[in-house]
């Protein structure tokens, strides 16, 4: 029997393994000897041998690959491709060639590059190198981040008898012949001829058969495995739009008219089925229409980011204001110079900045360039998206959004469309700032002071410094939005770094609502009662009710109860992993733990002494709801949180209920604070103003202004005017004071001054170290050892606090000790952190048990 030679085993496609057939790794670099440079005649190639390459690991460094001879044409910086690493395959990108020889011998080769266009452009290779440097995060998982997700890898494999496979697995059928296979291996062939010759094959799957003993079977040809690539096979569509000046009006039916006012004046071109929808007319018509050059259609592939909850509502176009047109006159300016520069738009809320975003990106995109639109959260990405297609058209500008509820396929899929320049307008939230266009010209950061923005894992970077950075780096525009800026923003829009456009009165001479104190210690006094519904805020839900408006109650925790108590010794119920007391959810009659998840029966007795008086402490948005109920009898309630909105779809049912007046009262937490415009809300409840006041974080005085001014901002958005109660023990507080004032200056300028006296930003630069293991004496003795390396630094120019045990001591079953540095210059607190963690390395403490955050958002 004629056995195939190695090298024709291996199909040239096949240059992948998994860690199933980790082996394989070693039998690849074997047979593929022949792609190996041979030495003679390189020196005449163009490219390259070699190139390094940023892989997705914890490691700060990248790795250098050769380049085989198939592949040279292809590899470029920012080219994706799969190499080996370890004993696995892994996506990464090449940073940039290396044109000597490396001294080591064992170089391993690209197996595969994945894309003909290189995935990152060089603008965005170098924004990355800026982002793994300024947060000292590895390379690899920075370009990781910026990437789409790989799903050409996700390839469909399967394990192929060849012809000597089949016809030996025939014989072994018949009788047992002398194979030197073992019984299994003789066994697996059989298998697979029952199959037809084929099985996938799953990494990570029970396999039947070991690793090494497949490894034998292709190695002796019985065996191949095959994938197949899936190609981004795209569905399309039909869309048809208005011929242009074809017909005048009058001589149009009654529907021809409303087709032409729905894809001329309102919609813009759309497909068929939608507008067969909109305008209930039948496929024949618009055949029709077509045959008789009234309209005209093509093809366009099927968005994958249709919103589904899309009512067809987009507010018309409006003219600018005198306030809004001076804000846009200055934008212009900007775009005049055709260079970098920040711009903060700091506009109350309703003083309609939407509207000279948009105005800004159609003028960006006339002069031939290209605009991002970033926004804090998903809800916004399909409102502005849905008013970017509206405006600029599926068709000749093409927008993008992207956004973390799109499926990897969708994202990758419309991340792709973006690169090839099918887009030139990109909505979405955080991580679209690595949208990959090409003369980016305009940059918006809306909301520019959400924590949302801020990535809390590796590359833990900040979504709208990294904007401010690309604008630089592409010599665009940065735009960016808030009616509460944030500190450190505000700071640099009044010194001059940002030029400052300022938008004091909302849009249609609207009022601002009017924002009352109700304080609760004279409630209580009055009362004797602690419910955290006052009087006045009842009265003010009956009035509600009364006149058919709507109320919004606001609260800042969900569940039934914060925390569990026992009378008797004191004790609460702690979570078994981190150092946070237990919330009791009613519904589902058990405690939870909001940071880790897990879950405890609710005890009868406590769990310390056993005593029988165990009380629930602290009113949570369910608790509140079931207040409500009983106080108002016959309203119609509804609660938003993330316990009642655990789909996209229960969210979206619920406000949608809320829009269409068939709720009259609803509860929730910080989700309903943000962007919404309902029209008939007059009234808007925050029920404990003060609770984010007391978190131990210098950032909490601005946290619940912000939340308060925008809480504010929901009420009196349509015709009628709007209320708002703020219920509060601080009455006194300067971030409550203000925020009733709707004052955001008198409040920026009260908290620089306390910013100031502490040595907080925008003063100093922050940087929060965390030395974190599962085992406490690990912990320890790390924090330790890293003390000894910072302590002799303290003073030069930075300032060390701790090692302290961290707010949140234990979290998902890890002991956590934090420093704190301090510096007024950035540099020295970079020098500083790349030196601790290559000491980390020469000391054996594990990358990931010191986790670094530069200008960290929060410091729990
Ligand atoms: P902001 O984001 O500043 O809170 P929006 O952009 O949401 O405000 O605008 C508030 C409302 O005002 C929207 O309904 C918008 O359609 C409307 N609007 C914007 N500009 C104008 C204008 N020039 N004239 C009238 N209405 C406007
Ligand atoms: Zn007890
Ligand atoms: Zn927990």
């Amino acid at each position: 029997m004629q056995v195939p030679s190695n090298t024709h085993v291996i199909p040239n496609g096949f240059r992948e393994v998994s860690h199933f057939l980790s082996s394989f790794a070693q039998l690849l670099n074997y047979s593929g000897e022949h792609f190996a440079d041979s030495g003679a005649g390189s020196s005449l190639r163009m490219t390259p041998s070699y190139c390094n390459v940023a892989i997705p690991v914890p490691l700060r460094t990248t790795f250098t690959y050769g380049i085989p001879e198939s592949w040279h044409a292809q590899v470029q910086p920012g080219s994706r491709v799969l190499v080996p690493f370890r004993k696995k395959s892994i996506v990464g990108v090449v940073t940039d060639f290396v044109s000597k020889a490396p001294e080591e011998t064992k170089i391993r080769e690209i197996q595969k590059v994945l894309d003909p266009l290189p995935a990152l452009t060089p603008k965005l290779l170098e924004l990355g190198q800026w982002i793994a440097s300024y947060y000292l995060a590895p390379i690899g998982e920075v370009f990781r981040a910026m990437l789409p997700p790989v799903t050409e890898i996700a390839m469909k494999r399967q394990l192929v008898l060849t012809e000597a496979g089949r016809a030996l697995a025939e014989k072994l059928k018949q009788a047992t012949t002398l194979t030197g296979l073992d019984g299994a291996e003789s066994h697996f062939l059989q298998k697979l001829l029952a199959r037809k010759g084929q099985l996938a094959f799953a990494p990570g799957a029970k396999a039947s058969i070991s690793p090494e003993s497949l490894q034998r079977l292709v190695r002796c040809g019985y065996l191949e495995i095959k994938e197949s690539v899936q190609g981004r096979k795209r569905k399309m569509q039909h869309v048809v739009a208005w011929k242009a000046n074809e017909s005048p009006a009058a001589s149009l039916g009654e529907k021809e008219q409303l087709i032409r006012t729905l894809l001329q004046a309102e919609r813009g071109p759309l497909p068929i089925p939608h507008l067969l929808k909109l305008a209930q007319v039948s496929r024949a018509l618009i055949e029709r229409m077509l045959r008789d050059g009234l309209l005209e259609s093509w093809e366009e592939p099927i968005d994958p980011v249709e919103d589904p909850f899309d009512t067809g509502y987009t507010p018309p176009a409006h003219t600018l204001n005198e306030t809004q047109e001076s804000a846009f006159s200055a934008i212009r300016a900007r775009f005049e110079l055709g260079e970098f520069g920040v711009q903060l738009l700091h506009g109350v809320t309703g003083s309609g900045k939407t509207e000279v975003y948009l105005r800004s990106v159609q003028d960006i995109l006339a002069r031939g360039k290209t605009a991002i639109i970033l926004v804090p959260e998903i809800a916004l990405t399909l409102w502005i998206g849905r008013q970017c297609r509206s405006w600029f058209g599926a068709r000749f500008e093409g927008v993008a959004v992207l956004h973390s509820a799109l499926s990897d396929v969708e994202r990758a899929q419309e991340w792709w469309r973006v690169r090839k320049g099918e887009a030139r307008v990109v909505v979405g939230t955080r991580s679209a700032i690595f949208a990959p266009l090409e003369h980016l010209g305009l940059v918006i950061v809306d909301e520019e002071q959400e924590s949302s923005y801020k990535q809390e894992e590796t590359p833990r970077y900040h979504g709208r410094d990294v904007a401010i950075m690309r604008a630089k780096l592409e010599n665009a525009a940065a735009l960016l939005g808030s009616a509460t800026p944030s500190l450190e923003t505000y700071h640099n829009a009044t010194s001059g770094k940002y030029e400052l456009l300022t938008m004091a009165t909302r849009v249609a001479d609207r009022a601002l609502a009017a924002v009352e104190i109700v304080d609760l210690r004279t409630d209580y006094q009055q009362t004797q009662k602690l419910n955290p519904i006052s009087q006045t805020l009842h009265a003010g839900i009956l009035e509600c009710l009364e006149f058919r408006t709507q109320a919004l109650i606001l609260i800042n925790r969900r569940g039934y109860s914060w925390s569990v108590l026992c009378r008797s010794c004191g004790a609460s119920v702690q979570c078994v992993n981190c150092s946070i007391s237990m919330t009791y959810h009613k519904s589902r009659n058990r405690l939870e733990c909001h940071y880790c998840a897990s879950i405890q029966p609710v005890p009868k007795v406590c769990p310390k002494c056993d005593s029988k008086y165990v009380y629930f402490f602290g009113e949570g948005s369910e608790h509140l709801e079931e207040r409500l109920r009983k106080e108002f009898p016959g309203a119609r309630i509804a609660r938003l949180d993330r316990d009642t909105a655990r789909t996209k779809q229960q969210y979206q049912e619920t406000l949608g209920a809320f829009a269409n007046g068939a709720l009259d009262i609803l509860v929730g937490t910080q989700m309903l604070a943000k962007g919404h415009d309902f029209q008939r809300v007059t009234l808007v409840g925050v029920i404990f103003a003060d609770s984010s006041l007391s978190l131990p974080d210098f950032r909490a005085a601005e946290r619940t202004f912000q939340l308060l001014t925008q809480v504010a901002g929901r009420a009196g958005r349509g015709e009628l005017p709007g209320r708002v109660l703020i219920q509060t023990y601080y009455p006194e507080h300067y971030a409550v004071q203000d925020a009733v004032k709707q004052d955001y200056v008198s409040f920026y300028e009260r908290e620089l001054h306390f910013r100031r006296m502490m040595m907080y930003p925008p003063f100093t630069s922050l940087a929060n170290v965390i030395v974190r293991d599962t085992k406490l004496e690990n912990a320890i003795r790390w924090s330790r050892l890293l003390s000894e390396y910072f302590s002799p630094h303290d003073g030069k120019g930075v300032r060390v606090l701790g090692p302290a045990s961290a707010p949140l001591a234990r979290l998902k079953k890890e002991h956590r000790y934090q420093f704190l540095l301090k510096s007024s210059k950035k540099s020295v607190l970079t020098k500083l952190l790349t030196g601790a963690l290559s000491f980390c390395d020469s000391n054996e403490i594990p990358q990931t048990a010191v986790l670094v955050d530069m200008d960290p958002l929060s410091l729990l």
